[in-house]
């Protein structure tokens, strides 16, 4: 609400007929100024021949909005216009159209000041005019004449600064109704509540300064402590709020200044269908340079880092510090942002060049959430909030930085609602909902199955088939992926004990997330299930992701390696799409490679993707590690990679993942077949 008055813009909706109400409020301001003009005549002084301290007066009128007092009390309008005091004296002394005249000029400086649009500013200069013509009618209604300082006079007077706000609000709530909606009467009353106090006080004023001004210059003079006094107290008062709202170690915007600042800005572009793009930088390790070189480094460190931000182009309109080693940035297509990404890159650069404090070098990195209003969010808890998410996601991934996307968000209602259904049916070992499919994995050079992979359906009651992938991505963060890990070994090796049984001898290929390999419990549940089973340690395969790996590297590892002696295979899957595959192919017994479909379906027609596949059966050779490759789409792929040497493929050329009774019956044709 802050910054209703001193916005430049036009409400999306209807802008003809807001520009209109403003076009009429001119027209109507001249009219009626022009007829007041001609009742009020010239003044009784005269123009030029009146006194220095009717001149004193219209100068120290433009004097006090030389540097507008800003009013921290503010409701709506953020500047006091204490130069009213001296327009309503300049009315009652010297006549109406000099008070016009003041009034404008000392309005029209406040407006530049501002930085105010034409319109903008012809629309106040124009309501404030007719308030003034009212406040005028009023004066002359209740006493008018030479100003005598009577009884009558004083109260006429005051009653004719009560009409000028009453009649510069009645308009103000209009234009308000039409670009903001809502209520007249309640504008009205919200700007009246928060103004009436200082309005009163400027009104009170007047007939003293009235006094002033028809008794001698000096008196005017004197009469300006006062007023002075007032704007000093609305200055440090206005400080003081501004310094509620800023860091006190580096000036910078704290939480509340950042948001009051964003909404200000979601308001304007809302209004002009424009967008905002909202950051939040987090550093790393920002607590090991705390305890290592100690709290003063640290707050010198985050000195020089606001430096950097403000230095040159500052980054964005609103820096803030939201605490701790957190920067927020907020940009507007309205401040010449155009595009979000290189703005973040703009940040993450002033982060590149070491930082050195007292001799020390310390190099510094952190991560980058961005979100852009309104398509991550409406409002600013929703940005803030999402921003947040992303950064975690660029920490997560080890990147700089990271747009917001949905699937980011474990904690969005419909995640939250799919994860409590999907624990459901996890809770009942009959409940219907979770299964698996398979997948044959075909040996390239003969032509034999081997084996299967168990890939998760969850068939959700209203949703119907719900993709794996944001299926684990929901579970992954919570016990929930115990449960359906459980379920899913549970349910494929009861299937691998159903082919032996029937003469089969296949191997089964598991898949296993971050949060199974991190608790020693999943190998005491396997060990059970297969003796439960009765199924051979050598006939399972479990495949691990990358981004499994990355989360806790050590812990994870120690659990494949017991995984690994119990007999089990070890697949890295989607091999060639993570940051470090070949790390972990030096660190864990991996006993195969599963190279992602994502360069497999398209081998054919793209020699970097040929080339990579290539050169990891090579590796895969030389390591003495299988090499499965998945995405196998057709045949010309499927003979290509039996050429280079691959040992055995997956994918649709061969049949898509299937149900159980319809893998028996594939398997049944395909042994039929070859
Ligand atoms: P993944 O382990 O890499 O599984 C292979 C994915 O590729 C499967 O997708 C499969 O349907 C698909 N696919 C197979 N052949 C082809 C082909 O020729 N072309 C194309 N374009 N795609 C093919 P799906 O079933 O949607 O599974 C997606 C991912 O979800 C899996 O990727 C795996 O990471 C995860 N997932 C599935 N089931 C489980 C599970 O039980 N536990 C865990 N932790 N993750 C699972
Ligand atoms: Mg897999
Ligand atoms: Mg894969």
């Amino acid at each position: 609400m802050a910054t209703t008055l001193m916005r430049n813009t036009a409400p999306r909706e209807h802008p003809g007929r807001y520009y209109g109400f403003m076009a009429a409020v001119a027209v109507g301001a001249v009219v009626i100024a022009a007829l007041t003009a001609a009742q009020a005549g010239s003044p009784d002084t005269g123009w030029f021949s009146a006194p220095f301290a009717l001149w004193l007066t219209a100068g120290l009128a433009l004097f006090a909005e030389l540097r507008p007092a800003r009013w921290a009390g503010l409701g709506m309008s953020p500047i006091a216009m204490i130069s009213l005091t001296y327009v309503y004296s300049t009315m009652v002394t010297w006549g109406f159209v000099p008070a016009l005249i003041v009034q404008s000029a000392a309005m029209m400086l406040l407006y530049v000041q501002l930085g105010a649009s034409l319109w903008r500013s012809v629309f106040n200069l124009s309501q404030i005019g007719i308030a003034l013509c009212a406040a005028w009618w009023t004066w002359t209604g209740i006493a008018g004449g030479e100003w005598t300082a009577s009884l009558t006079q004083v109260a006429g007077l005051l009653a004719a600064g009560m009409v000028w706000s009453v009649v510069s609000t009645a308009q103000v709530s209009l234009a308000m109704k039409m670009r903001a909606g809502g209520s007249w009467a309640d504008h009205f009353w919200a700007w009246f509540r928060s103004e009436w106090a200082l309005r009163a006080t400027l009104t009170a004023i007047s007939p003293l300064l009235a006094v002033a001004a028809s008794t001698s210059w000096w008196l005017v003079a004197v009469s300006a402590i006062p007023i002075f006094s007032v704007y000093r107290i609305l200055q440090t008062a206005a400080r003081r709020e501004e310094q509620a709202e800023r860091d006190p170690l580096t000036g910078l915007l704290n939480r509340k200044g950042f948001q009051q600042a964003v909404e200000a800005k979601l308001v304007d572009a809302g209004e002009t269908n424009t967008a905002v793009t909202v950051m939040i930088l987090d550093l790393d390790r920002f607590a090991d340079v705390n305890s290592a070189l100690g709290h003063d480094v640290g707050d010198k460190l985050l000195l020089e880092l606001a430096d950097r931000f403000l230095a040159d182009k500052p980054l964005g309109k609103q820096i803030a510090r939201l605490g701790g080693d957190e920067f927020a940035f907020a940009w507007s297509e309205l401040d010449g942002m155009t595009d979000p990404l290189e703005c973040a890159r703009e940040i993450r650069a002033r982060l590149d060049k070491a930082i050195v404090i007292d001799d020390v070098s310390i190099e510094i990195d952190g991560s980058v959430g961005i979100v852009v209003y309104p398509d991550d969010g409406k409002d600013f808890q929703t940005l803030f909030r999402h921003a947040d998410i992303a950064m975690d996601e660029s920490k997560k991934r080890a990147g700089s930085y990271a747009r917001y996307a949905p699937e980011f968000d474990h904690h969005s209602p419909e995640r939250l609602i799919l994860l409590g259904d999907l624990r459901r049916a996890l809770d009942h070992p009959d409940a219907p909902g979770v299964n698996l499919f398979y997948q044959p994995q075909v040996c390239l050079a003969t032509g034999e199955v081997i084996g299967a992979e168990a890939l998760l359906r969850y068939h959700h009651p209203e949703r119907g088939m719900v993709n794996p992938a944001e299926i684990i991505e929901t579970a992954e963060h919570s016990s929930v992926m115990r449960m359906l890990t459980e379920r899913v070994v549970d349910i494929a090796l009861r299937q691998l004990r159903c082919w032996n049984d029937a003469g089969y001898r296949l191997r089964m290929a598991v898949n296993v997330s971050v949060r199974d390999l991190q608790s020693p419990e999943f190998t005491d549940y396997l060990t059970e299930r297969m003796d439960a089973y009765g199924v051979d340690a050598s006939r399972l395969q479990l495949e691990i992701t990358e981004s499994a790996l990355m989360a806790d590297p050590r812990r994870v590892v120690d659990n494949v390696q017991c995984l690994s002696d119990l007999g089990l295979g070890i697949s890295l899957d989607d091999f060639g799409t993570g940051f470090s595959s070949m790390q972990h192919l030096r660190r864990l017994p991996v006993t195969e490679i599963k190279i992602d479909k994502m360069f497999v379906t398209t081998l054919i027609d793209d020699p970097d993707n040929a080339a990579i596949v290539s050169s990891t059966i090579d590796l895969g050779r030389a390591l003495d590690v299988a090499v499965v490759a998945e995405g196998v789409e057709d045949e010309k792929v499927r003979k290509q990679l039996e050429d280079w040497g691959c040992h055995a493929g997956q994918g649709w050329h061969f049949a898509k993942p299937m149900s159980a009774d319809d893998f028996d019956r594939w398997l049944h044709l395909h042994r039929g077949n070859s």
